[in-house]
């Protein structure tokens, strides 16, 4: 695979268009190419070789986040994590890989008109898994900060069990967040990409789209910005195609369809957001916990998460922070900051994870980027609250001498009868700070004329636009969704191609 970078203004021509190029984007072009389609991805982020990924905190948070890691909603309650790059998020993600609970995929069939989407989905997951070659995480990988959770959840009677992900070679660094030095992920990057680039498909690198061009009620281009490697305008490009699927994640595909003037009868594109934001709670033990080592997820609690029980919204599993934003992230400043630090070999940190209900929205700004608009409900807060509760019982349980709690103000429990009574706690936006790596929503799939999308991935607004990411979620999925979004991208890209080729 060699993405084409041109630092000026260009213009090119191709059948389809891809929009993005992360897990969405690089399935859709997988998919298409196979089909033996003019396939053209279209990057913002720049190429990057895995060798140069330096494992250090202020150099890779630039080079592989959207807004070097500092995306936030308008009003700040929630921090939005979210990837550049060719490889998109797939490129610094965690790679765990949940597929959808069958009951939340039952009620999308029933609320959203999604009928025989579980089938497709299945059959879609076999593909991808096979192709990314899923696996569970052999237990003898798990490390201590995992091996906490497992405790913890073993000692209280909760639900928990090992994860799957999607690595090969992997030698357990520790560093997925900053993208993979050793070339380990079985991402979009290391094998979608280059299997569609070479069976012909064009990738270009820094080339953002500002703008889908159109006609008569049908896709005829798109326009766009050429980026410097810092990520300023350097020229403007025009390619003409007969059609553009979308995968520039959730917030990005609704901003560019909404500055692009994509007719919406129903007046839904942008709407629908969640975020499955989650908060960190932290547990000081006296052993060396060395969180920082090792595959960062291995283990998950689902005691408390239930796809249609609004009591039980919350996925538990380990977190672990390298040096810069644990220190960001610890409650405390001054005098006590420093001692927290200096007790970093000893925590062990997890995150509560919200299947929320509620629906924030996306608008574009001038140059159409997305504003992210979400502020959560007073039943999300209620029950982030008890979220912080059972993660510090899990911690306890688990071994922890004391939990640190990231309220305001910052709270620290030691038995679990203190833990327990936080569960009553009342809850307030900020209180705790949530960060959320999981968007989606926004060009939500259904049945219904008022979708913007078809359950195919088709918009319904404009002829030869469709959509492959994470917009396409009904509601949350309350687990990661990164391989139910390749899952989606194969299908829409399959659909798209079908299309074409009729
Ligand atoms: C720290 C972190 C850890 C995560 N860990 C996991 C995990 O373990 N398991 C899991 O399931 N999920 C995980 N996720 C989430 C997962 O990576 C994403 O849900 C998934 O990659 C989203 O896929 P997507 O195709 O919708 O968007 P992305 O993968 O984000 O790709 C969108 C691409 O579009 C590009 N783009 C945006 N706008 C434009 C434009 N206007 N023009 C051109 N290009 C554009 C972006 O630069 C980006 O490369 C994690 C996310 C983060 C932040
Ligand atoms: S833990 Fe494995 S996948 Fe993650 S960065 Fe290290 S080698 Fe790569």
């Amino acid at each position: 695979m060699t993405p084409i970078t041109t630092r000026g203004s260009w213009t090119d021509a191709a059948t389809v268009v891809v929009v993005g190029s992360g897990a969405g984007g690089g399935a859709a072009a997988w998919a298409l190419a196979r089909a033996g389609h003019d396939v053209l991805v279209l990057e913002m982020g720049e190429h990057q070789a895995p060798a140069t990924f330096d494992q250090r905190e202020e150099n890779m948070l630039a080079r592989l986040f959207q807004d070097a890691g500092s995306r936030a909603s308008v009003d700040y309650s929630v921090g939005v994590l979210q990837g550049k790059g060719v490889g998109g998020s797939t490129l610094h993600n965690l790679n765990l890989c949940k597929r959808l609970d069958p009951e939340l995929l039952d009620v999308w069939v029933a609320e959203h008109g999604l009928a025989g989407l579980p089938a497709r989905m299945s059959e879609a997951y076999d593909v991808i898994e096979r192709t990314l070659q899923v696996s569970e995480v052999e237990a003898s990988r798990m490390n201590a900060n995992n091996r906490v959770v497992r405790d913890g959840a073993r000692a209280l009677g909760w639900r928990n069990g090992p994860l799957r992900h999607n690595r090969v070679g992997c030698v357990g660094s520790g560093f997925c967040e900053l993208g993979c030095a050793y070339d380990a992920k079985m991402n979009s990057a290391r094998v979608l990409l280059p299997e569609a680039s070479a069976r012909g498909a064009r990738i270009r690198a820094a080339a953002r789209v500002t703008r889908i061009e159109h006609a008569f009620g049908r896709v005829t281009g798109v326009s766009g910005v050429a980026l410097d490697a810092a990520g300023a305008p350097v020229g403007a490009f025009r390619v003409r195609c007969d059609a553009v699927v979308l995968a520039a994640s959730a917030t990005a595909s609704s901003a560019l369809a909404l500055a692009s003037a994509v007719p919406d009868p129903g007046r839904r594109i942008g709407r629908g957001l969640t975020l499955h934001p989650g908060a960190t709670v932290g547990g000081l033990f006296n052993e060396r916990i060395e969180g920082w080592k090792g595959i960062p997820q291995s283990w998950e609690c689902t005691e408390h998460l239930h796809p249609t029980d609004p009591e039980r919204r919350i996925w538990i599993v380990p977190v672990f922070g390298h040096p810069v934003g644990v220190a960001a992230m610890l409650p405390a400043t001054g005098a006590l900051h420093t001692r927290l630090m200096g007790q970093f070999a000893h925590l062990a940190a997890v995150t509560p994870m919200l299947h929320d209900s509620t629906f924030g929205h996306v608008t574009a700004d001038r140059g159409g980027r997305p504003r992210i608009h979400y502020t959560p409900n007073a039943a999300d807060l209620r029950m982030m609250a008890r979220g912080l509760a059972w993660s510090a019982e899990l911690l306890l349980a688990g071994g922890a001498r004391e939990v640190w709690l990231p309220t305001a103000p910052p709270l620290v429990v030691r038995t679990l009868v203190e833990a327990r009574a936080l569960h009553d706690r009342p809850a307030r936006v900020l209180d705790p700070p949530l960060a959320a790596v999981h968007p989606m929503g926004g060009l939500a799939m259904g049945g219904a004329a008022s979708a913007p999308v078809d359950p195919t991935g088709r918009a319904r607004g404009l002829r030869g636009l469709w959509v492959a990411d994470g917009s396409l979620f009904p509601s949350s999925t309350g687990v990661p969704p990164q391989i139910s979004i390749y899952a989606l991208g194969l299908l829409t890209g399959q659909a798209c191609a079908a299309s074409l080729s009729a």
